[in-house]
């Protein structure tokens, strides 16, 4: 049986995200940069999307984080 160069642990991550990878909130299109944080909320840089707290919601709309998609390029 073979696998991919490239196959990894996936423990806990939604398939096909990352820990640096951005997320769009789908209702206002705010943005969580996990090398950024989020001030408001306080959460500390360098806090991957996934393990935010059940109860984080969207600093800009308050929308539950359920309603964040993944942004597979980033902004850089
Ligand atoms: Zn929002």
């Amino acid at each position: 049986m073979q696998f991919p160069a490239g196959s990894f642990e996936r423990t806990g991550t939604a398939a096909g995200t990352t820990p640096e990878m951005c997320f769009e909130c789908g209702v206002c299109w705010q943005v969580y940069d996990p090398t950024e944080g989020d001030a408001v909320a306080q959460i500390p840089p360098g806090t991957p999307f996934d393990v935010l707290p059940e109860g984080w919601t969207c600093p800009g709309c308050e929308a539950s984080r359920h309603r964040f998609m993944p942004l597979p390029d980033g902004h850089g």
